[in-house]
């Protein structure tokens, strides 16, 4: 790649994620990142855009559930030489060998796209504000954890030992 600014645009589907990384909870995924590249003879920025959706399993109800996904992220790649001058910028430095040619940027690109999964996803309400989750799964998951907990069949299993 030639020094300057470059643009890269790409289409992130739930293969993209599922190939590269077999064991995400990414179900689904339209994702459009733009990737702007500014390389200088030794150093090199990489500015990440996301915007799309992820489907992920719902907290509550497991089953798959639309989650907007937008952000930002930066890298810095610098060449490697022989002084170990240290920056002090809060921002992820990668060094690369002066001999590599180019760069595998899945890893980044699926690390920043977990850091931009939000903490809790759960269904939305539709029209008539009632939620979207999958109520019969939720009855299910009601039905199970109702049901004798672990630390009940302990005791059982103690009692029956003691005896
Ligand atoms: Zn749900």
């Amino acid at each position: 790649m030639p020094n300057g600014v470059h643009n890269f645009e790409y289409l992130l589907n739930g293969d993209f994620y599922k190939n590269y990384f077999p064991e995400t909870e990414i179900i689904n995924a339209n994702i459009k990142l733009n990737i702007e590249v500014e390389r200088e003879e030794n150093f090199m920025i990489a500015g990440f855009n996301f915007s799309g959706y992820f489907e992920l399993p719902c907290d509550r109800c497991l089953q798959p559930c639309m989650v907007s996904i937008n952000g930002k992220n930066t890298l810095f790649f610098k060449s490697e030489s022989n002084n170990t001058e240290e920056t002090n910028i809060d921002i992820d430095i990668i060094i690369v060998d002066k001999n590599v040619e180019s760069i595998d940027m899945a890893e980044f690109i699926y690390e920043f796209s977990m850091l931009l999964i939000p903490q809790k996803r759960v269904h939305g309400k539709n029209h008539y504000s009632n939620s979207e989750c999958n109520q019969k799964m939720l009855n299910l998951i009601e039905k199970y954890s109702q049901s004798e907990s672990i630390e009940h069949r302990w005791d059982a299993l103690l009692s029956v030992k003691s005896n």
